[in-house]
């Protein structure tokens, strides 16, 4: 419960916490005018601040002039009034007001500031244009659901404040206008005036820092941090973004997977969320992506992948045949059973464009039938074994509408993976209230970049690798290629969202040049960009790891928003703009010149 304000000209209440043990009293209430009824010689006005709604009644015998100004209140009048809180009759109550049960007789009004006529009403939930909503956020941020919003963010942010520091982190702040820090995004950069030519660039993580903190010996360190990546703007991305980044020294995986597990199962509660508590499961990458085609599977339905190449490797059916064969890279043929449905051939077109836009080059799709044949365009080529074969493989009955596809390894599951969200999401099968959380672990370290033939970190290049025999500088070395290097990353996954991922990092200066050398970064270049790393490395770095999670995913989670829009005070588009401010925006040629830049831009 709130305390109640301090008493001053304005108010002595919130308007939102009176009550009925409050009637009989005297209220004095600030706030804006959410509506105005006019009724029969009675002026309503419902008041809003921060705390909720309280009704005014105006009387005409409580100050014939007091009563004519509340004639001229309109949306979103600033007021401040004083009167007598007094129970509503019996059939005036409104049980879905928390004040429902009084209102105040009003004896003085103070109008405190006019406002124009709002372009979207505030009072009611109506969907509204999202362009009109950024452009006006002053005003959206006024309506209730944005107020709840921003309430639950500030009480999962205090919980992760409160958790931590019990746990002995230290919050710590790292620079914003530093040099690149790379998770695999563009920079934003920030030129120097007093060093014309040179560059800031804004954080992509505080990760450099964390780990140079835990160098330093601080063992214990988290931050809630404003991140910036230049990334063409997906859909429920933001240029800028917060998040929850910690890191601890002389730990391994469980250690930091425990606390976060505590901490997450807080802030789940904290927005009352119905979750199993820890420890979550976890499992494996290879696993997830071939039973979900995704790193981070959504396990809240089935729909489960099934790689049927086993019983195909003797087809004499061209497509199966030609992929199934192929030496390198590998390739196989996976499938999904979604079950008995009638799905007309105009739907079938559709799902085989949602797996070529995901990458794959077709899809097969087969009802299964009563003789347990197949009516599908490929049966005449598969023989009675093979159909037989996969029928079983797919735990598919008469009725059951198969889907395969057959490609590379990662170009099948990802089509496969994207087929299985768009059918949960068609047929409406994720079972409501429900939610689901694991970590992923047992990454590979690299991804190969075939355009640039070199490896990517999958996670980042700071990760701590494995090798088969072992994860010192020699058990690396020694593997046949990085391309069989694990890493020892974790990401925790809720309902299909990455909520946060981190790993242990590499504490060994020699790793750490390996791990440069596989990402195309000879020793010069190691050294130019990240020489304070290495240096740091070079005097006595204790085995560390950590995390970092997305706040405005965990809140958007929490609230059950579609949009992490919606739980940012002042968001950009998918376009990267502000709306509200124009931002960004063209400068004076003053300032260009200070910088020493001129636009080359048309
Ligand atoms: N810096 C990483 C990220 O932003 C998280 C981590 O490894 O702690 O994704």
């Amino acid at each position: 419960m709130r305390s109640a304000p301090r008493a001053n000209p304005y108010r002595d209440a919130w308007a939102g916490d009176l009550d009925a043990d409050r009637a009989g009293s005297a209220a004095r209430v600030s706030g804006w005018v959410h509506n105005r009824r006019d009724h029969g010689g009675l002026i309503f006005v419902d008041l809003r601040d921060r705390s909720g709604i309280v009704q005014l009644v105006f009387h005409p015998e409580n100050g014939a002039e007091q009563f004519a100004a509340a004639e001229r209140l309109r949306a979103e009048y600033v007021i401040s009034v004083a009167g007598g809180v007094v129970r509503r009759e019996a059939g005036q109550v409104n049980p879905n007001l928390a004040t429902g049960e009084i209102e105040i007789q009003v004896r003085e009004m103070a109008l405190l500031a006019e406002s124009q006529t709002p372009p979207f009403p505030l009072d009611s939930d109506v969907e509204l244009d999202e362009m009109l909503r950024l452009r006006n956020r002053t005003l959206d941020l006024r309506r209730r659901s944005m107020v709840d919003a921003l309430v639950l963010r500030h009480e999962v942010v205090r919980t992760i404040r409160e958790t931590l520091s019990d746990e002995d982190f230290l919050e710590i702040e790292t620079p914003i206008l530093t040099k690149s820090t790379p998770e695999g995004a563009r920079d934003f950069l920030v030129p120097s005036r007093l060093q014309p030519g040179s560059f800031y660039a804004l954080p992509q993580s505080p990760q450099l820092f964390k780990q140079l903190l835990m160098v330093a010996g601080y063992e214990r360190y988290f931050q809630i941090a404003r991140c910036f990546r230049d990334e063409d703007l997906r859909a429920d991305r933001q240029p800028e973004f917060t998040q929850l980044d910690l890191e601890m020294s002389f730990v391994e995986e469980d250690d930091v997977i425990d606390v976060n597990e505590r901490l997450m199962a807080k802030v789940f509660a904290v927005g009352g969320l119905d979750i199993q508590a820890p420890p979550y499961p976890r499992m494996g990458y290879e696993e997830a992506m071939l039973r979900f085609g995704s790193d981070r599977p959504d396990t809240r339905f089935g729909l489960e992948i099934t790689d049927v190449s086993e019983h195909l490797r003797a087809s004499e059916f061209k497509v199966f045949a030609s992929v199934l064969n192929r030496a390198h890279p590998p390739g196989v043929v996976r499938a999904i059973n979604a079950g008995a449905r009638e799905v007309p051939r105009k739907e079938l077109d559709e799902l085989t464009e949602v797996a070529k836009r995901a990458g794959a080059g077709g899809l097969v799709w087969a009802f299964v039938q009563e003789d347990g044949s197949w009516r599908s365009p490929i049966a005449k080529f598969l023989s009675n074994e093979e159909i037989g074969g996969l029928t079983t493989a797919l735990d598919a009955s008469a009725g059951d509408l198969l889907l395969a596809v057959a490609d590379k390894a990662d170009v099948a599951a990802n089509a496969l993976g994207t087929l299985r969200l768009d059918l949960a999401n068609r047929w409406d099968l994720v079972p409501e209230g429900r939610h689901d959380v694991l970590w992923v672990v047992d990454f590979p370290m690299f991804a190969l970049n075939e355009d640039e033939d070199r490896w990517d970190a999958s996670h980042h290049p700071f990760t701590a690798p494995t090798a088969p025999d072992g994860n010192t500088a020699a058990a690396l070395a020694a593997a046949e290629s990085p391309g069989r290097w694990k890493s020892r990353a974790y990401d925790l996954v809720v309902d299909g969202w990455e909520l946060g991922g981190g790993s242990i990092r590499i504490h060994d200066p020699a790793v750490q040049s390996l791990v440069f050398d596989a990402i195309g970064l000879d020793a010069a270049e190691a050294e130019l960009r990240f020489g304070f790393l290495l240096e740091a490395l070079r005097f006595g770095a204790p085995p560390h790891g950590g995390i970092a999670f997305g706040i405005d995913r965990i809140v958007a989670l929490l609230a059950g928003l579609p949009s992490i829009r919606d739980v940012i005070a002042f968001p950009k588009t998918a376009s990267g703009s502000d709306p509200l401010t124009g931002a960004p925006a063209q400068v004076d040629a003053r300032q260009l010149r200070e910088l020493g830049l001129r636009s080359t831009a048309p």
